[in-house]
């Protein structure tokens, strides 16, 4: 199975759609470390992705990616619009096509790069980089021993939901958490949360 168009779009409609189902809780999160909008940035940005989508001519995956990752970065105004616009603008530059397992680890790679070069954050630095770092090792690994995208998508997607728990024990270094210095000690990272959402609608998008 290829990483085609129509699972492209499926991708960001299903994110569309965590995203309003999970957007209460990320707020919740936010609001503990942060400024309380983590939750409506990602869902005002993945809806206006989805409509611009609806405004694409028929396109590559890459194309379909890009498009989102443009969209996020002109409408969402917290951190997380630009480090989630330029990753998904990364993948879908870096993605081949047609895109098997392996290249689309090697995209991924490409997106968790792109946040590390505009974030400067480290892993540790309990950030999205925490989840998306285990997420494109744990994608690589099962890709490189051959598995099939669902099967990566899956294990990518537990690697994302345990890096992000492993957030709550780390003291913020970077964002607006880190304001708080040890006081952010204790509490799970809203984007690596998110970024675990992301993982999670890849491995269900994945028939
Ligand atoms: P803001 O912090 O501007 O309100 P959001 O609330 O939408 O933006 O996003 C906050 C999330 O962004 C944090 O939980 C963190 O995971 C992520 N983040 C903040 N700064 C960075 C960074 N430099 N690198 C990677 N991720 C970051
Ligand atoms: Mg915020």
């Amino acid at each position: 199975m290829d990483f085609d168009t129509p699972l492209a779009e499926a991708w960001i409609r299903a994110i569309a759609a965590a995203v309003e189902k999970e957007q209460s809780r990320l707020t919740e999160l936010d609001s503990a470390i942060g400024d309380g909008d983590h939750g409506s940035n990602l869902q005002r940005g993945f809806t206006a992705a989805l409509t611009a989508l609806d405004g694409l001519q028929p396109a590559g995956p890459g194309a379909v990616l890009t498009k989102a990752g443009t969209t996020l970065i002109s409408k969402v105004g917290g951190a997380s619009g630009p480090l989630y616009g330029k990753a998904f603008r990364a993948v879908g530059a870096a993605l081949p096509e047609p895109a098997g397992a392996a290249a689309l680890a090697e995209a991924l790679a490409a997106g968790l790069d792109a946040v590390r070069a505009l974030g400067k954050a480290e892993p540790g630095d309990k950030t999205i980089v925490d989840a998306w770092t285990p997420a494109v090792a744990a994608f690589r690994a099962a890709a490189g021993g051959g598995a099939a995208l669902p099967e990566a998508a899956a294990a990518a997607a537990e690697a994302a939901e345990q890096g992000a728990l492993d957030t709550v024990p780390l003291q913020a270094r970077k964002g607006r958490a880190s304001y708080l210095g040890e006081r952010s000690i204790g509490h799970q990272d809203p984007g690596a949360t998110s970024t675990a959402l992301i993982f999670r609608t890849l491995a269900v998008k994945n028939p």
